[in-house]
């Protein structure tokens, strides 16, 4: 009996569908047109990427690297089973085999395992052999032989028998390891990239939070001179920044996007006259409260104490208002840095709100935070989030080199595009002019060819590349129907036209064109039918 399992897409993926995926296209299409005019290039990237990549530049205490990454090893090739101690001897060989020839990470790791594995398995069949060679077996020399065995198999489990890969969470890591890679430091500077693909984190899914979910996203990365004045520098990275954020504002703009609200902060930087005494200060001031604090907050005080300030926790929140702020402990460098982020953002006319609890956990992060909502999201309001971080580029290895992105929620975006069209459709009156450019929705046909006869199939094959040439969508169908059911497809279908060819059209070159919206038809010439169709258009 064939096997009736059903399959399903698993949980936080799903399907895009036709015709949601013309939705989808238009947003990737409006991106790449706006961030074109913006002087970026789009950069393709791996779907994945050493482990160590993301527990580098994302942090390996974060939630997103000790929680939610898909990590396994790519092995490249089998080795015996290790449950099995009878094969460990024919394990140990082929390791050392595969650590020689770099089929497994030649790493100081599995360098330092696989010499402990061979002692112990040395070990253990010295004890082996010596048992068996006993006319009765001491207690002792079992526990001996019992001891090796473990700490052989023990080492053997930890060795990494292939490269530890993860697929992407964010594509901030993965571009600073291409401007590294490819040496893009020694390009006219700064370099402006943008991307477009899907990220994957093993978050609890629910309305706008995916495992696999999208990200159009964009980074300026810019070497810096050896000998520049950092002080004097400040003016241009502003003035980098709110270019970057007033890219953002016009592509949403761009789509239509209801209810855009943007956040701005500085965080300053991880120095000690900066952001790392106000982290001091705040953990003190934290800790005066500890006791009316959620689980946790108490346990962020120690770990990550900004992070106290994302809290949602109602009871939290009047508590939080009290904290000290970081706007009034940065130092003079990143003070004038943010009064010049706000008076370039509004030279270019780019509305914002200054939100104080707007942070970034990690240390190379500086100066800029941002982020934008956007409405009809519920809870997941967040379309977008992003900051300077020029530190990452040294701490992957690279030459000091200034860093501002951004990622957008691909998933959000059509979302609320969505939730607006909705609401124009019931006459909220909330979204007067909300959702009028999301585009149409259906993937359409404009025209279907009914046709008849061996004759016409020919003229039919023939029309449809035609019009296809010409940019008309066409249906054709491919077997012959009658002419009643080809009409009751067209309009299924939803199609502008019908051609319809049989025997007497063949013969005669006029072609019978019926407007499915309103029933008419008439004759066109064949040879003039596209002319006669754009002419409509
Ligand atoms: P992040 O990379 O965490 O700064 O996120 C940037 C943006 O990506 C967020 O503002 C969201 O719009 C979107 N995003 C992050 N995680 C998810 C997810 N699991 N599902 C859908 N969108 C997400």
């Amino acid at each position: 009996m064939a096997n009736k399992t059903k399959f399903q897409a698993i949980k936080g993926t799903r399907d895009l569908l036709p015709p949601e995926t013309e939705l989808w296209n238009r947003v990737e299409q409006t991106a790449r047109e706006v961030f074109g005019t913006f002087g970026f290039g789009e950069i393709r990237l791996p779907i994945f990427e050493p482990t160590e990549l993301f527990a580098r530049a994302v942090g390996g205490e974060t939630d997103i690297v000790s929680k939610e990454m898909y990590s396994f090893e790519d092995r490249q090739r089998q080795f015996p089973d290790l449950d099995d101690l009878g094969k460990l001897e024919e394990f140990l060989l082929a390791v050392e085999d595969a650590y020689k020839t770099g089929e497994i990470p030649q790493t100081p790791w599995n360098k330092g395992m696989i010499e402990r594995v061979r002692l112990a398995f040395n070990s253990f069949r010295d004890t082996r052999d010596e048992l068996n060679a006993m006319s009765e077996p001491s207690m002792e020399k079992f526990q001996e032989y019992a001891h090796y065995s473990f700490s052989a198999s023990h080492w053997a489990h930890l060795t990494k028998l292939g490269d530890e890969i993860s697929l992407r969470p964010e594509a901030t890591a993965s571009v600073c390891r291409a401007y590294i890679e490819h040496g893009m430091h020694a390009l006219a500077q700064p370099v402006k990239l943008y991307y477009v693909g899907p990220m994957f984190r093993r978050e609890r899914p629910q309305k706008g939070r995916y495992r696999q979910f999208y990200q159009i996203g964009a980074e300026v990365l810019e070497a810096i001179t050896p000998n520049t004045d950092a002080t004097k520098s400040l003016g241009k990275d502003a003035a980098v920044d709110a270019e970057v954020i007033e890219m953002v504002m016009v592509y949403f703009a761009r789509l239509g996007l209801e209810g855009v609200v943007l956040d701005i902060n500085s965080i300053g930087h991880s120095a000690p006259e900066c952001r790392r005494g106000y982290v001091e200060k705040l953990k003190a001031a934290l800790e005066k409260v500890k006791d009316k604090l959620g689980e946790d907050s108490k346990r962020r005080i120690e770990t990550n104490p900004l992070r106290v300030l994302d809290s949602k926790l109602e009871s939290e929140q009047a508590i939080i208002e009290k904290l000290p702020r970081i706007g009034d402990h940065l130092c003079a460098d990143c003070a004038k840095h943010y009064a010049e982020l706000k008076r370039q953002l509004e030279l270019r006319g780019v509305a914002y709100r200054e939100n104080w609890r707007l942070v970034r956990g990690l240390d190379y992060y500086m100066r800029t935070t941002f982020e934008i909502t956007a409405r009809g999201l519920g809870s997941q309001n967040a379309v977008c989030g992003g900051g300077r971080y020029d530190g990452l580029v040294e701490l992957l290895g690279g030459a000091p080199t200034k860093g501002i992105g951004f990622a957008i929620g691909e998933d959000r975006v059509i979302l609320s595009l969505q939730e607006a069209k909705k609401a124009v459709a019931s006459g909220d009156p909330d979204q007067v002019g909300a959702g009028r450019r999301v585009a149409s929705g259906k993937s359409g046909c404009d025209v279907y060819v009914a046709w008849m006869g061996k004759t016409a199939e020919a003229t039919a094959i023939r029309a449809a590349r035609d019009l296809r040439q010409a940019g008309f969508r066409v249906e054709l169908p491919p077997v012959e129907q009658k002419f009643g059911k080809a009409l009751g497809q067209a309009d299924k279908l939803g199609a502008r036209y019908a051609l319809i060819l049989g025997e007497d059209e063949v013969a005669s070159g006029e072609w019978t064109l019926k407007t499915l919206a309103d029933g008419t038809q008439g004759k066109v010439r064949g040879a003039e039918l596209v002319a006669y169709l754009r002419g409509k258009k």
